[in-house]
């Protein structure tokens, strides 16, 4: 099932896009999907980012191939940091390049988890319990702000730095997908999430442990080898098999 956020003339809602259609449901997509009995050709809805969390959690250096091209050894714990929940957009919208502040943002493509209740200390074996299901992700990176801090809190911090969409899959399995990052068409990026050292259950169980997890919240599970930078005008896709494909454009920051 694929549960998205959509607007339309009449407004905003959740609903489950099936062929060429979405049916709307009522409140939020969590539990029992409770159906308006509305629904939208696809053609008169813009989709907007599936959720809008309470915290993004992030996951550095989560493939060896990528720690090695940063310089670095892949860490034998998980690495996680923070992204603000105002760094979300969705499918369509505008990454702005903070050219004031920054000569080199890169794109990271990533598969996302999507918390589906509240949970906390929740054991890698009951993970998929409290998963909602996956989408894609951008963990846009002002590189060199990253390296000139020491921490990353301003460098992925940005507003429209995550990109999140196109929707919630909420029966893909993860463990193998195939996940690319093309910038303007060209492949950059291309991974399988078999080659995640810390594992979605494993992550789950570690980012618990240290903090209650709300539902909506995003945990992004790290980017493949291949990071590179983006300049205005650029298009950035980030394409995760059997979920979909989240398109961003790049322009200047006002
Ligand atoms: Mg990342």
């Amino acid at each position: 099932m694929r549960i998205a956020r959509f607007a339309t003339d009449e407004g905003m809602s959740f609903g489950v896009v099936e062929e060429n259609t979405v049916a709307a449901i009522a409140a939020h997509p969590f539990g029992d999907l409770a159906f308006t009995g509305q629904r939208y050709p696809l053609t008169d809805v813009r989709f907007l980012a599936p959720i809008l969390p309470s915290k993004i959690i992030a996951i550095g250096k989560n493939y060896a191939e990528h720690a090695a091209e940063m310089g670095s050894e892949a860490p034998a714990e998980p690495l996680i940091f923070g992204k603000p929940s105002t760094a979300v957009i969705g499918p369509g919208e505008a990454i702005a390049y903070p050219q004031k502040l920054s000569e080199r943002v890169d794109y990271e493509g990533e598969l996302a988890v999507v918390i589906g209740r509240m949970c906390r200390e929740v054991p890698a074996a009951r993970a998929a319990d409290v998963i909602l299901g996956y989408t894609c992700a951008n963990d846009v990176t002002a590189r060199d702000l990253q390296a000139r801090d020491g921490q990353w809190t301003r460098a992925k911090g940005f507003d429209t730095f995550c990109p999140l969409g196109p929707w919630i899959e909420t029966e893909a399995d993860p463990s193998d997908l195939e996940i690319i990052t093309t910038v303007n068409g060209e492949v950059r990026q291309r991974a399988r999430t078999s080659r995640l050292m810390h594992t979605i259950p494993a992550l789950v169980e570690y980012v618990s442990q240290v903090m209650t997890l709300l539902p909506g919240d995003v945990i992004l599970t790290g980017t493949p080898a291949g990071v590179g930078p983006l300049e205005i005008g650029d298009e950035v896709t980030v394409t995760v098999e059997d979920i979909g494909g989240l398109t961003n454009r790049v322009v200047a920051r006002d």
